[in-house]
């Protein structure tokens, strides 16, 4: 799959072999302001439309994601594909895995023109910023097959008839073709008081958000427990944002502040105890987001604890502002409950 041409904007790129993780390729984009990315196999090894789709989750998640600094220096990000992946601490927090969010792809043509217009209203800030489609980076444009000659054009037809762009300019550049210098004419488009309007909408459409905070333990031990909720949420259609997966040092509380804040739901066990899960769940709950408290069977109906001491220490509380609680008996248990209370929530 992997070629000269960039996966993410279609122009030609370098690729060489990570140094770090050897089974991940670099790819070194020509173009400036793309993204240089560490790709793993598995990402590459689907059927072509599939991986197109794949790409174009990077490329969204790569411009709604500030790039994580590790001792001041910026940290490229390392996607792959392991629907069945079980975390690994070793590594550091740049690995994201794409199959956490391929159920969030645009699965008809309004919600991609609504995902490309956000794509477009965040590499084009300014009202009034203009833009034109030849070499628009085919992944900002969700374009599932490899030639976007034939989609590019339907799409920014389409944009241009819900009248979310307007043109009412034209530019000329020089490009090279075949060693020989032409002139080119490209429409100069700007996002139209129409579709910032349905920008702000789309932003605020809380059924279209399908952002999970999950808040929990991160002990080792309870390792299985998380990959069992993060599932349930994947299952259900959703995709689950767990903190140290992207960062864990200090710096990054403005980060989870703000995907509490841009959740639709947040996911708390409390199983085992933790204190900064109460306080995300506190914060979520001021911001009248939808929690669901869940908790293992045994722990739920424990009372042998040896003394008031050990019981204030481990004892969850259940009073958290008279939420119901899931209980669950085992991971799979978790999951399957999980993914049933979601979607009972949201349909
Ligand atoms: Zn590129």
């Amino acid at each position: 799959m992997l070629s000269d041409v960039c996966p993410l904007c279609g122009s030609k790129c370098n690729i060489e072999r990570a140094q770090n993780y050897t089974d991940y390729s670099f790819i070194k984009c020509e173009k400036k302001n793309c993204y240089p990315i560490k790709v793993h196999n598995s990402i590459n090894n689907a059927e072509k439309k599939e991986v197109r789709k794949r790409y174009n989750l990077i490329y969204e998640f790569l411009l709604t994601h500030k790039a994580v600094e590790l001792n001041g220096a910026p940290q490229y990000f390392h996607f792959f594909f392991d629907p069945d992946y079980a975390e690994d601490y070793t590594k550091p927090p740049v690995f994201i895995n794409i199959a956490d969010y391929i159920n969030t792809y645009p699965n008809n043509i309004s919600e991609k023109l609504d995902r490309i217009l956000a794509n477009l209203s965040i590499k084009y800030p300014n009202i009034g910023d203009e833009f034109f489609f030849y070499n628009m980076p085919i992944s900002l444009m969700f374009i599932e097959s490899g030639d976007a000659s034939g989609e590019m054009p339907a799409l920014v037809k389409y944009l241009t008839d819900l009248d979310y762009i307007e043109t009412n300019k034209n530019i000329r550049f020089p490009v090279i073709v075949n060693g020989a210098e032409i002139t080119r004419i490209e429409k100069l488009f700007v996002i139209s008081a129409k579709g910032w309007q349905r920008i702000s909408e789309f932003r605020q459409d809380n059924r279209k958000n399908k952002n999970v905070f999950v808040a929990m333990s991160f002990a080792e031990r309870n390792l299985p427990v998380r990959k069992a909720i993060k599932q349930g949420i994947i299952d259900a259609g959703f995709s689950p944002s767990v903190m140290d997966e992207m960062i864990h040092n200090k710096q990054i509380v403005p980060e989870m502040f703000r995907l509490i804040k841009e959740c639709r739901l947040l996911v708390m066990d409390i199983t085992e105890p933790n204190y900064g899960a109460y306080m995300e769940a506190g914060y979520a709950m001021g911001l009248s987001k939808e929690i669901i408290v869940s908790c293992r069977e045994e722990i739920y109906h424990k009372k042998d604890y040896k003394d008031a001491l050990e019981e204030k220490a481990f004892k969850p509380h259940f009073d958290i502002a008279q939420k119901q609680v899931l209980v669950w008996k085992d991971p799979a248990d978790l999951t399957k409950k999980l993914s049933e209370w979601i979607k009972y929530l949201f349909s």
